[in-house]
C-alpha cells in the first residue's frame, strides 16, 4: 500500500506560568480537515496531563485515578464538534451487536436528559455561566453512565474525548461519587487543549462550542452535509496556538 502523505515536523518551545514546555511534532503538510488532527491534539493532552501529574507528586499528593474506576464517567463530558465526528464514526465502525448496544445507551440517555429539559438549562449557560456547575451536578446526580463506560472502565480508551484525559484527581476516589466543589481536587493542568480545540471550532463558525458527548451521534447526523474547513497541519497548529498564548505565531522551522 503506497502512502503519499507528506508531513512536516516543527518543535513547539513554550514557557507558560514559568514552566518550560518542548514538543516534536509531526502534522500533514497537504491541507486536512481538523478532524484529522485530533491525534496531534490527543497526544499534546496526554503530555500535558503527565506533566502535570508528575507535578502534583512531586509535591507529595497521589493521583486517585485508576483502571475500573469510573464514577467520574457520569458527568456531562464536553466535547467538541470535531470530537463529536470522531466518536459517531467509532460507533458507526464497531461490530453490529456492540454497534446496536451503544447507540440504544446513547439514544436512552439523550432521551432521558431531554425529558428533564437538562439540554435547554445546559444552553442557557451560554448566558448565565454562572449556572454551569449545578447544571453539570443536574446531570451527574441522574446517575447516566457514559454509553461507552462497561464494567467502569472506558471502552473507547484510545479514543477517548479531550476532555476525560484532562479530569484527574488527587482527592479520594470515593468522594467522585458525590461530587462537589469542595469534595474533588482536581490536577490543574497547564491548560487545556479540549478548550483549546472548542474555540478555534467557535471562532471559526461563531456558535455556542459545547456538545455534551451523549449528543454525540446525534449532532453528527444532524450535521453530516456541513462543509469542514480545510487547512494544513500547519496552519491548525498556529490556530491553536494563537488561541492558547494570543500571540501570532512566528513562521518557520
Ligand atoms: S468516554 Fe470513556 S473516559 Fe470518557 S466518560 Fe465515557 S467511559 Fe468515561
Amino acid at each position: 500500500m503506497k502512502n503519499k502523505e507528506k508531513w512536516v515536523t516543527g518543535e513547539i518551545r513554550l514557557s507558560i506560568e514559568g514552566q518550560p514546555l518542548e514538543m516534536q511534532m509531526t502534522v500533514p503538510a497537504k491541507p486536512v480537515k481538523l478532524r484529522r488532527m485530533l491525534p496531534i491534539f490527543q497526544m499534546m493532552t496526554n503530555s500535558i496531563v503527565d506533566i502535570s501529574a508528575r507535578a502534583v507528586e512531586a509535591k507529595g499528593e497521589k493521583i486517585s485515578c485508576k483502571k475500573g474506576c469510573g464514577a467520574c464517567c457520569r458527568q456531562p463530558v464536553p466535547i467538541s464538534e470535531t470530537e463529536a465526528l470522531e466518536i459517531a464514526y467509532i460507533v458507526e465502525h464497531l461490530p453490529s451487536k456492540k454497534r446496536e448496544k451503544i447507540e440504544k445507551r446513547f439514544s436512552e440517555a439523550v432521551e432521558h436528559f431531554r425529558k428533564i429539559n437538562w439540554f435547554e438549562k445546559l444552553e442557557n449557560t451560554a448566558t448565565a455561566p454562572e449556572t454551569l456547575q449545578a447544571v453539570v451536578l443536574e446531570y451527574f446526580h441522574e446517575g447516566i453512565p457514559c454509553p461507552f463506560l462497561e464494567n467502569e472502565s472506558c471502552s473507547i480508551h484510545q479514543n477517548r474525548p479531550l476532555a476525560c484525559r484532562e479530569y484527574l484527581v488527587t482527592s479520594p476516589a470515593e468522594n467522585c461519587s458525590k461530587p462537589s466543589a469542595q469534595s474533588v481536587k482536581r490536577v490543574e493542568l497547564l491548560f487545556l487543549p479540549s478548550k483549546i480545540l472548542m474555540r478555534i471550532e467557535s471562532r471559526e463558525k461563531k456558535r455556542f462550542p459545547f456538545i455534551p458527548l451523549i449528543r454525540a451521534l446525534e449532532w453528527a447526523k444532524e450535521n453530516k452535509n456541513r462543509e469542514e474547513i480545510l487547512r494544513t497541519g500547519e496552519e491548525w497548529m498556529e490556530s491553536f496556538f494563537r488561541e492558547l498564548t494570543g500571540d501570532e505565531i512566528p513562521k518557520g522551522r
